[in-house]
């Protein structure tokens, strides 16, 4: 039977190869995007995570359409690199705000959800950064190691009710967000890489899809590294 997905930031990038591959199985799919419309046979709806109200509006538009949030994907992220001496609070704060409070904030509504059902898939999307630290990101790597903790939580909180959390913490994707790193640090990256190779979005996207699929139904508070090595051993 066809779910109800949702993918934040589904629009671009690793949440776009996400949504394509849910919708690939015959799933009902939505994403959020922030006023560039949704891609074609996506639903779309608009939605900044940073925004408790537009979080409900979204939902509630999702739900009208295909139904109650069975899988949340919670995808949406920032990067604003900065050396931490020169990091400015402001700067900090929002990207927690966006990659941390917006997977709190969506995960928490489609929770209400899926606890009436008892059944329910969340998967969020951190990195490698967040478990290995990051030069220049101290504020992104701070998100991202922030999900692992609330994703174990949530795992706890919500476990007795049959719903999974889970985090899925890729390496280096090609996507808008890497296409702006410098040459030489892109290169650097790639070459301590075991599988020496940037990944592709749809590589990331199996393993969320994985994740909410019925062979992964006894897997909770995990953390899947989809790195090509780069973070073995953390
Ligand atoms: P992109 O920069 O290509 O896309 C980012 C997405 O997040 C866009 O859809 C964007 O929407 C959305 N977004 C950003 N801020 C908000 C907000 N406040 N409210 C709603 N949506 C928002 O990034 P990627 O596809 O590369 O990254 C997706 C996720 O994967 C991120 O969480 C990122 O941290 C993570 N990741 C990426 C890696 C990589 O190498 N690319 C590696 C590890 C993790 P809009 O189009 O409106 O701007």
């Amino acid at each position: 039977m066809a779910r109800s997905v949702l993918v934040t930031g589904g629009n671009r990038g690793i949440g776009l190869a996400v949504a394509r591959a849910f919708q690939a199985q015959g799933d009902a799919v939505a994403v959020t995007h922030r006023g560039s419309g949704a891609p074609e046979g996506l639903l779309g709806v608009e939605c900044d995570v940073t925004d408790p109200d537009q979080v409900a509006r979204a939902f509630g538009e999702v739900e009208a359409v295909q139904g109650p949030v069975d899988v949340l994907v919670s995808n949406a992220g920032i990067t604003d690199d900065r050396l931490m001496l020169r990091m400015t609070d402001p700067q900090f704060l929002r990207v927690l705000d966006t990659n941390l409070g917006g997977a709190f904030r969506t995960s928490r509504k489609a929770a209400a959800a899926m606890l009436r059902k008892r059944q329910g898939r969340v998967v969020f999307i951190s990195s490698v950064a967040g478990l290995r630290g990051s030069e220049g990101q101290a504020n992104y790597a701070a998100s991202k190691a922030g999900l692992v903790g609330l994703a174990r939580s949530l795992a706890r909180e919500l476990g007795s009710r049959g719903i999974t959390v889970n985090v899925v913490a890729p390496g280096l994707v090609e996507t808008d967000m890497t296409a702006k790193l410098p040459e030489a640090r892109r290169a650097q990256m790639i070459g301590d890489v075991p599988l020496g190779r940037i990944a592709d979005p749809a590589e990331i996207a199996s393993a969320v899809v994985w994740l909410a699929s019925p062979g992964a139904s006894y897997v909770t508070g995990a953390v899947i590294p989809v790195d090509g090595g780069l973070g073995m051993g953390h």
